[in-house]
């Protein structure tokens, strides 16, 4: 019943329950599959609202889902056949640009590259970056607060938000939208529903923070004997290069080398290395200022022996070559075979020492485990991830061996004062973590929220809490 209605309302294309689904109803990591009653696009905010109530009428839950990027299992339905699964990608108009205010209004179905091409196209920029970026969607990276490459300068999605457009679990549509930097009227609706991973309402458009377009961006990749180094490094950049350090990511020599072995025709300046680090640096003054400073400072830390070699990108093609190198580790994980994940974030003064002993617990315990370690040091956030030993089957690993690893590193990452989620978010992957580590009283604050806001619990149960 609730199908033909929803077909009544939308029409008869944008309604799919017959076929294969499976791009929906698969995640990117293939490690969900579950089954939707229906698919359904709706074509604009009024359209969302008008599926929301049918589907709260006939007490129908509702998975959204923008472009299926998400790494915690947040945006598919469950195996049960009855949940509607919301599709937000034909929202993808981008309603206004607001050159003299620095916004832009996007709806939630828009890729992120569309929104950074219309912010370029006026020489200005949307700095959320992330290696899914070509197919993930604004609505998505709210929901999920997604961080990515730039969050040392620019911060994460949260950050770069300033009004939201809503349709709340009652089908009823919250216009939050406005490009206030400045608003004190109450609680901050904006900043519960960002995060939220869809089980509040959902996000169908928002004003986003534009900046001026950098006049230069200098990239390179430098060589570091060691994580500590890597984070003295960090100290040196941030202390000669203050704010115009955008980007600052590590990666292991495994990680690396997994992406030689799956992407042989990317070239790897510098070779095998304990650790590289990328940096980038963006200049507002101009292109001799921003190579004076790149310079200093690589020079400075060969000087102090923080790196033993460096490679300079010389232009924009060979700036893309370095961050398409860092940007194929998930990738390259991905055809290594199936891995457990880990999204964490540390302070920063922390991580050589978990990385340290957590590496050596997890060998002793699992010998010949092979670990995948990169990430955006920048903001203390590492992707540790556990690969299976050469030659054993990875998803029989997983099967067997994740909660005892999960148990392991998540107890080192809080005694070391870490999160279980920097950026990914916790979706069906960490519920269960979150249950057990999250603070109670947090727990039942957030539980109190959930309740009062859906009370029918139809918002993407059983995701998140
Ligand atoms: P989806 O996967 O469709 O959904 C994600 C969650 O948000 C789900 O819970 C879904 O129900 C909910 N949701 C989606 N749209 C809405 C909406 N409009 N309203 C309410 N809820 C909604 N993430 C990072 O943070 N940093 C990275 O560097 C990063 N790198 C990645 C690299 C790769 C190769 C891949 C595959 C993913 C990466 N991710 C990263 C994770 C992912 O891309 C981000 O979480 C992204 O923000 C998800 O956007 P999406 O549109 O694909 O959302």
């Amino acid at each position: 019943a609730l199908l033909s209605e929803l077909r009544a309302t939308l029409g008869q294309a944008q309604v799919l329950s017959e076929g294969d689904l499976s791009a929906y109803e698969r995640d990117w990591r293939k490690r969900y599959a579950g089954k939707a009653l229906g698919v359904v696009r709706p074509g604009s905010t009024a359209e969302v609202a008008a599926v929301v109530r049918l589907a709260a009428a006939h007490g129908v839950s509702i998975v959204p889902q923008g472009g299926n990027t998400g790494l915690v299992g947040g945006g598919v339905p469950d195996a049960s056949g009855a949940q509607l699964l919301l599709s937000l990608q034909r929202l993808n108009r981008v309603r206004e640009l607001d050159a003299a205010n620095l916004t832009l209004t996007a709806e939630a179905g828009c890729i992120l590259q569309a929104v950074q091409a219309a912010a370029a196209a006026q020489q200005l920029l949307f700095p959320l970056s992330l290696a899914a970026e070509g197919s993930c969607t604004i609505g998505g990276n709210l929901a999920a607060n997604a961080g990515g490459t730039q969050v040392l300068r620019y911060g994460n999605a949260r950050e770069l938000c300033l009004g939201l457009e809503v349709v709340t679990p009652q089908g009823k549509i919250w216009d939050g939208l406005g490009g206030l930097r400045k608003d004190n009227t109450g609680y901050d609706l904006r900043d519960l529903y960002i995060g939220s991973e869809g089980t509040l309402g959902i996000i169908t458009a928002a004003t986003l923070k534009l900046y001026p377009a950098p006049l230069a961006q200098m990239t390179a990749l430098a060589a570091c004997a060691s994580l500590e180094a890597a984070v003295a490094l960090l100290g040196l950049a941030q202390a000669r290069a203050g704010s115009s350090l955008t980007g600052f990511e590590v990666m292991n020599g495994f990680a690396l080398s997994l992406v030689a072995k799956h992407f042989p025709q990317l070239t790897q300046p510098l070779g095998p290395q304990p650790w590289t680090v990328l940096l980038e640096l963006s200049d507002s003054e101009s292109e001799a200022h921003a190579r004076a400073v790149f310079e200093g400072l690589l020079e400075a830390a060969l000087e102090q022996g923080l790196i033993h070699d460096a490679a300079v990108a010389e232009s924009l093609e060979q700036s893309h070559a370095l961050w398409h190198l860092r940007e194929s580790i998930p990738l390259a994980q991905s055809e290594e075979g199936l891995n457990i994940k880990h999204d964490i974030a540390l302070p920063v003064s922390r991580i050589p020492a978990f990385v340290a002993s957590t590496d050596a617990a997890l060998r002793a315990r699992w010998p010949g485990i092979r670990l995948v370690d990169f990430g955006h040091l920048g903001d203390g956030n590492l992707h540790y991830n556990v690969q299976a030993p050469e030659g054993m089957d990875a998803a029989a690993f997983l099967r067997s061996q994740e909660r005892a690893v999960n148990e392991l590193v998540f107890d080192a990452v809080l005694a070391h004062g870490g999160s279980i989620s920097a950026e990914h978010g916790i979706g069906q992957l960490k519920r269960e973590e979150l249950a057990r580590r999250k603070h109670p009283v947090a727990l039942e604050l957030m539980r109190a929220i959930k309740k009062a806001l859906d009370p029918q619990g139809l918002m993407n149960p059983n995701r998140l809490i």
